[in-house]
């Protein structure tokens, strides 16, 4: 019993939470106190019968402790997937948008999510096992080569997924034909929190199955997966091109394109720091892909707060190559 209430003792005082004096449970709100002052937590004020404060017998009232409830709700609080090995601290009010991007939580198969036909769920680091498993066409690919892709038909739409791992992190890759949009897409996610999506940039090379001098480049921010591709798609922060452009990318029902995965230096991430999962952040940049030269130094993440300039990124969709 001792030991049990020191550990509750400890725990509590690790992420500086106030404690029932009667149940010694952290406190939650609504927190009400008795006739002489004594804040009880709303368990055991609700349990009491009669309602007479354990600590001092005087009744209790309907006096709310406003102060602690307010200091309650700005504390830091665990993330519920502490067990599982996340760090994340935030405030009780964030606790459930953090559960929506934290690495740690259970998750679903991104190809079933999309395609339907996989049902697994399972942690973000056993995700690349299952792809290479169950889905070894779509993890395929790496930053070295063309992602090379067969049976082409700008007439049909279709969508290809692959998953890949960069240092500890992972990030996928979606093309979609559209053709109601008379659009292809391309976007690359980082599987993750939002924070340490935003320190990431992605370029997408397509170059001509007909002719080699004619190449598109785009360069965008990686979005997290909390967003669905369609949706980076419909607002159109990601690589697009016009269905009658991308035909003479295409020969013989093939086409091929390469991507690269470039983290944006930290320094341009300083008013994100506080938020990112500390857990997963690579150490450098030695991951970066060869041949993405500086070209992702001068974006900034766009952030919320901080006076800073404009985040430079690209404005428009892409931009051509002219290697003529
Ligand atoms: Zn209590
Ligand atoms: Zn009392
Ligand atoms: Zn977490
Ligand atoms: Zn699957």
């Amino acid at each position: 019993m001792a030991t049990a209430k020191a550990n509750k003792k400890m725990a509590s005082a690790a992420i500086d939470l106030p404690e029932c004096p009667v149940c010694m449970e952290t406190m939650l709100g609504p927190i009400f106190q008795c006739q002489s002052g004594h804040s009880l937590c709303i368990k055991c004020t609700t349990s009491l019968c009669p309602p007479i404060c354990p600590l001092c017998r005087q009744p209790m009232t309907q006096m709310r402790n406003w102060q602690l409830e307010e200091m309650i709700s700005k504390a830091k609080v665990p993330c519920p997937n502490k067990t599982f090995g996340c760090v994340y601290m935030m405030e009780s009010n964030d606790v459930q948008d953090h559960l929506k991007e934290c690495i740690f939580r259970e998750m679903d198969c991104p190809l079933g999510l999309v395609f339907g036909r996989c049902s697994w769920h399972g942690k973000l680091k056993e995700m690349m096992d299952h792809f290479k498993e169950r889905h070894p066409l779509n993890c395929n690919v790496n930053t070295d080569t063309d992602v090379e892709l067969n049976n082409i038909n700008v007439k049909e739409d279709d969508r290809y997924m692959y998953l890949i791992s960069q240092g500890k992190l992972l990030f996928i890759i979606t093309m979609k034909i559209d053709t109601l949009q008379n659009m292809v897409y391309w976007t690359i996610q980082h599987i993750g929190s939002k924070a340490v999506a935003h320190q990431h940039v992605y370029e997408i090379h397509v170059t001509s199955k007909q002719d080699t001098r004619r190449k598109i480049v785009f360069m965008e921010h990686c979005f997290n997966d909390a967003l669905k591709a369609d949706e980076v798609f419909r607002i159109g922060k990601c690589g697009i091109m016009p269905l009658n452009m991308f035909g003479h990318f295409i020969k013989d029902n093939k086409m091929s394109f390469r991507f690269f995965i470039k983290r944006i230096p930290s320094s341009c991430n300083k008013e994100k720091k506080s938020k990112g999962d500390t857990n997963a952040k690579p150490q450098n940049d030695n991951s970066g892909p060869k041949g993405f030269g500086q070209k992702g130094a001068g974006n900034k993440g766009p952030g919320p707060k901080g006076p800073g300039p404009k985040p430079q990124g690209p404005k428009k969709p892409f931009k051509q190559h002219t290697n003529n």
